[in-house]
């Protein structure tokens, strides 16, 4: 059975699961950027706004939070805020992934463990299975569960006592979520990309943790290619400081920023080799679209969760690419971005030529 130990709120930090997309950052420096207070946590203001109500308005009443949903793509402070509120209830805090849930017994050690007024953060909970979500129900609504003990003729049900709890989940596909799941989220947070001057701030503060020299020209240059969000500002970042430490004496200016990003591939506007790919892909070979993302995945030979969660969320809402019902389209701001012109506005070929 995977599950992962019981946690005061002292020490969730350093169990924090850390996802193949942070892959390349080193582990326990990833945890020493990771806002450890609410209140540190840049951005995000009217979510922080009411979720620190919510959990005022608990403390004050030692009553458990009710329980919260939040979505929205990778790296966004899904995961920070999960840790961050168990803290600033002073609970403990146990952590599982939709994913290794994969029948009620695995849920269950979960549930009987939970303390009054702990925290159980589920992470990737669009993936848990039918019959885990709905054992899950009435330990929602009435901290209560039905386990079946024995089996066949003999097997009987028993009504099991719970004790108060708030379930905290995550997710990138709010939309793969039944309804009566997402109804028992009584605050349902989305989380969305962050401005360039909240990306700085972070990214200051980072710089500070990390005692690197950085000056304002660079901070506002990594701001500007992290794809508004936290975590690629932070591997963006930490890559400047090994390119400065190697070939500029430690010193990250603007110019130094530059060349570390043009070295991994990031352009102007923050995409990677791959975001690339993914234009070009629908430009050249779907004649700009409309292209299902099944089609566009299978041709760059990736997982469509790939591209639907951590590549497109940021191309959309760069309107680079536009979601129609008959699937993803170029925009011309698209076709800009890679040097090329929109069919219809090729120019006309010049006479005799
Ligand atoms: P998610 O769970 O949504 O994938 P995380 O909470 O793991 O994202 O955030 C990734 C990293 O980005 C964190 O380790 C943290 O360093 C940084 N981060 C996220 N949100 C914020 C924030 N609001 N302020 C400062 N740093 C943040």
């Amino acid at each position: 059975m995977s599950r992962e130990p019981l946690l005061s709120a002292d020490d969730a930090a350093p169990y924090a699961p850390e996802r193949v997309r942070s892959a390349p950052l080193a582990a326990d420096e990833d945890l020493a950027l990771r806002p450890q207070r609410m209140e540190d946590m840049v951005g995000q203001r009217a979510v922080y706004e009411r979720l620190r109500i919510a959990v005022d308005a608990a403390r004050i009443r030692s009553e458990p939070l009710g329980h919260i949903l939040l979505d929205g793509p990778p790296g966004l402070g899904k995961t920070t805020f999960a840790t961050c509120i168990p803290r600033a209830l002073d609970v403990s805090l146990q952590i599982a992934s939709g994913a290794a849930l994969a029948a009620p017994k695995d849920l269950l050690p979960y549930l009987t463990n939970a303390e009054e007024g702990s925290v159980l953060f589920i992470d990737e909970i669009h993936r848990l299975p039918k019959a885990v979500e709905e054992f899950m129900y009435p330990a929602m609504e009435d901290f209560r569960v039905d386990i079946t003990l024995g089996e066949g003729v003999n097997a009987r049900t028993v009504n099991l006592a719970l004790r108060p709890f708030t379930i905290i989940g995550a997710t990138t596909r709010s939309g793969l979520l039944s309804a009566p799941l997402r109804d028992r989220f009584q605050q349902r947070e989305h989380l969305d990309f962050y401005d360039e001057a909240e990306l700085q701030e972070i990214i200051r503060r980072n710089a500070r943790k990390l005692r690197m020299t950085l000056d304002q020209g660079a901070a506002e240059r990594i701001a500007a290619c992290s794809r508004g969000t936290p975590r690629v500002a932070n591997n963006r970042l930490r890559w400047v400081r090994d390119y400065a430490t190697t070939k500029a004496n430690g010193l990250a200016s603007r110019d130094v920023a530059e060349a570390a990003l043009g070295m991994l591939g990031v352009d102007a506007a923050g995409l990677d080799g791959q975001d690339r790919k993914y234009l070009e892909t629908i430009m050249r070979v779907f004649h700009g679209g409309p292209v299902g993302v099944e089609a566009v995945a299978h041709t760059l030979n990736m997982a469509i969760d790939t591209l639907t969660d951590e590549v497109e969320p940021f191309l959309l809402r760069a309107e680079l690419v536009v979601r129609t019902p008959r699937g993803r389209r170029l925009t011309a701001k698209g076709y800009q971005h890679l040097g090329a012109l929109p069919p219809g506005d090729e120019p006309l070929p010049l006479f005799g030529s």
